[in-house]
């Protein structure tokens, strides 16, 4: 199985190029994001907890995650591996993920940073605001998001660094060419 973490801050192209990638290896691809937007159109339970955390840009506490993923996870057969996008954000996310995968006598393969300076963030995720119209992408959201990006997201890249499984490309420029060079950094480890 190939286990692979496409690690970014928000509005880096994580969940286009995660379709993708799903898509050519043959990959589950598990958004929590998109799993917490589905609960919350949905008006289930979960999705009243976390709605108010969403619209401000703050993390959902780490144990729903948990349980989140697990479920997530045992739903997928005859799947390759995963591909977890937006997951996990916080060191204990990634210790988290580390045992749910143990269990299942699977590892992380993979984690790779699509990189992008915070200015072109902030225009692309103003502009999704416009087309997609998600609650969380107004200014004082995006900015609030990015911080938290950087406090409690970007310790990971140590965290994997240690473990040797961290790469980074380059995240901007067209999506064919940011694909292209996501590709020659997984078919360097398949
Ligand atoms: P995303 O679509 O990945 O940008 O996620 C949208 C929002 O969902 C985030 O701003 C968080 O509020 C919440 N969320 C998604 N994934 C996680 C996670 N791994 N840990 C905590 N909160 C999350």
């Amino acid at each position: 199985m190939f286990n692979f973490i496409l690690f970014g801050p928000p509005g880096s192209g994580k969940g286009t190029q995660s379709v993708k990638i799903a898509g050519k290896y043959n990959l589950a691809h598990i958004s929590t994001g998109d799993i917490f937007r589905k609960n919350i159109r949905e008006k289930t339970p979960l999705g009243m907890k976390v709605q108010g955390i969403i619209e401000k840009g703050e993390l959902v506490p780490d144990e729903l995650l948990v349980e989140i993923l697990a479920d997530a996870m045992d739903g997928f057969r005859d799947v390759d591996g995963f591909v977890f996008d937006g997951f996990p954000r916080t060191i204990q996310q990634a210790k988290d993920l580390n045992r749910l995968l143990d269990e299942r006598n699977e590892e992380v393969s993979l984690v790779l940073a699509l990189e992008v300076n915070d200015n072109e963030i902030i225009q692309r995720l103003l502009k999704r605001a416009q087309t997609e119209g998600r609650k969380d992408d107004t200014k004082d959201v995006i900015e609030n998001r990015i911080k938290i990006y950087n406090d409690q997201t970007q310790p990971l890249i140590d965290f994997y660094k240690k473990e040797g499984k961290f790469t980074a490309v380059n995240g901007i420029g067209s999506i064919d060419e940011i694909f292209n060079s996501i590709c020659n950094k997984i078919d360097r480890e398949i």
